[in-house]
């Protein structure tokens, strides 16, 4: 395995790691090399000086697949958080904008959706684990959300 340190087109930098050069030359020139803070493929080696680790023991396992990802570090951080921090608040403006907020009420309601007893919209709420799991079970699309909604007041 080799680890390199990657930077993007916008200037991230992020750590991955690779099975061999020949496996990053071959993901990046496919494009499935991305940047871990904007999703960015143009992706070039920002150090040349590969750290080498010795590979895994043979667990039958492929690791090569998908090149893993690791914290950056931590001076890049914070542009990092202030990115993720941006992209949660404009998701959350669509969310709150687009759904109906229904609080307790979402998995009760989601399932009236899914059964036609109530027409369909967007909705968004909180579910206890056990009801989220239940949802699912039952082939009714939820997905958590990175945030927690704002309980409305009125
Ligand atoms: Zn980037």
């Amino acid at each position: 395995m080799i680890q390199y340190s990657l930077k993007c087109a916008e200037g991230h930098t992020f750590d991955s790691w690779f099975q061999s050069a020949e496996a990053f030359d071959k993901l990046a020139a496919a494009g499935m090399v991305s940047c871990a803070v904007c999703g960015g493929t143009k992706v070039e080696k920002a150090i040349m000086a590969p750290r080498v680790r010795p590979a895994r023991s043979a667990t039958g396992v492929k690791d090569d697949a998908q090149p893993t990802t690791e914290a950056p570090t931590a001076p890049a951080l914070s542009t990092q958080n202030a990115e993720l921090e941006q992209a949660l608040t404009e998701m959350r403006r669509q969310v709150e904008q687009n759904s109906d907020y229904v609080g307790e009420d979402f998995a009760s309601e989601a399932r009236a959706m899914h059964l036609g007893d109530a027409p369909e919209r967007s909705i968004y709420g909180e579910a206890k684990p056990d009801e989220a799991k239940a949802l699912i079970e039952d082939g009714i699309p939820v997905a958590p959300l990175p945030f927690m909604p704002n309980r409305k007041t009125n």
